[in-house]
């Protein structure tokens, strides 16, 4: 082993930010480790293509002991905390679960962390703060100093998180640990829960006729016998950006002297139905041909207008997103149309 790598520790390793973070990271030369939960099948998810590369630890963010186990022997430079029951739509549905991992996970990593940084160890943590700690935001474009007042239990759960972090950072321990409060980012390796995905699968399935369709958040075919997709409401609107950039964004703020918070996100803001209209007419299709509203798919408080101003991560970090909203979409459609035909 050569004993100059850094070494970062990802929680989250197989969801989308974490595999893009962990091809970034080996590309830069890290040493990285994640976690992976114990299944029968032994899923690891988007990292599969990289199960060479990385160590992997046996745990879970309720499981206190585990996370203790991988932070004090693999004894990490940089953490990034990414796992977390991640939808929050359905976080109104498993409020008491979400909190256990979204708020009191975070806090069991950070102590964890803190005995290193107690030992003498430098180590530098990110968070994985979000836009849903807006709620309905008192300001648009909401920035790192918009109030913060959740509308869902994964909101609120992250938020709890989030001033754990800022306790740690600004209290006498001084931990460097920063929050970076992403705007929506998807990718091909986006999960089926979320709305884009559910979208881009959705026309691809529509599209190609596909009959063994992937199953929708109720455990029924996604698309109706006559073709439909199902969606909640198609107001909402969100701040969409690409996934393989905005992990970039998380390591640029561990390499800062400094720790501090930063929002990340493209600064457009785009409604459900306009995410429709390109992912349909992409493949010559009219949206509302194929959309039925079920009210069971709409939140019960909604989030949003959301808009981030990334000014302060294009000063301190340099980071500016580059992909737009419809190259974005066109590109899930494009990649859902091969995997699904
Ligand atoms: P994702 O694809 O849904 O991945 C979630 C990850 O969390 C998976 O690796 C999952 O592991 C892991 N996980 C779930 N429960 C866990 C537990 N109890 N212990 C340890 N790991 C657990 O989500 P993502 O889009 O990559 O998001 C990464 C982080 O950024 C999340 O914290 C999310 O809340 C936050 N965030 C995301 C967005 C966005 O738009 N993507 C925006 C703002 C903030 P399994 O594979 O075992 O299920």
């Amino acid at each position: 082993m050569d004993l100059m790598k850094k070494k970062a520790f990802i929680t989250g390793i197989t969801g989308q930010d974490g595999s893009y973070l962990t091809e970034f990271l080996l590309g830069k030369g890290y040493e990285v480790a994640g976690f992976v939960r114990s299944s029968s099948t032994g899923h690891l998810g988007n990292v599969e293509h990289l199960k060479n590369e990385i160590n992997f630890f046996r745990g879970s963010l309720d499981d206190e002991r585990s996370i203790e186990v991988a932070v004090s022997e693999f004894k990490p430079d940089e953490i990034y905390n990414l796992g977390a029951e991640a939808a929050p739509a359905d976080s109104f549905k498993r409020g008491v679960y979400t909190s256990d991992i979204n708020a009191l996970g975070p806090l069991r990593l950070f102590e964890a962390a803190l005995r290193l940084h107690r030992s003498g160890m430098k180590v530098k943590i990110y968070q994985a703060s979000t836009s849903e700690m807006f709620g309905a935001p008192a300001q648009i474009p909401q920035n790192e100093k918009t109030p913060l007042l959740p509308n869902n239990p994964y909101g609120v759960a992250k938020l709890f998180a989030h001033h754990n972090a800022r306790i740690l950072r600004e209290g006498t321990e001084k931990m460097f640990i920063c929050c970076g409060i992403l705007f929506n980012h998807e990718s091909p390796r986006r999960g089926m829960q979320y709305v884009t995905r559910k979208v881009t699968v959705g026309v691809a399935c529509i599209a190609n006729r596909v009959k063994n369709q992937p199953l929708n958040e109720m455990g029924q075919s996604i698309i109706t016998n006559d073709w439909k997709l199902e969606m909640g409401s198609l107001d909402p609107k969100r701040d969409w950006g690409y996934a393989k950039e905005y992990v970039q964004a998380m390591w640029l703020m561990l390499q800062q002297d400094k720790s501090d918070d930063y929002v990340i996100a493209t600064g457009e803001t785009h409604t459900i139905q306009e995410l429709l209209e390109v992912a349909f007419s992409h493949v010559g299709l009219d949206w509302k041909k194929h959309i039925i509203v079920n009210p069971s798919f709409i939140r019960p408080l909604e989030t949003g207008p959301l808009c981030g101003n990334p000014t302060k991560a294009a000063k301190v970090l340099g980071w500016k997103p580059k992909t737009k909203f419809k190259e974005l979409i066109k590109m899930m459609v494009d990649s859902d149309l091969a995997k699904f035909s």
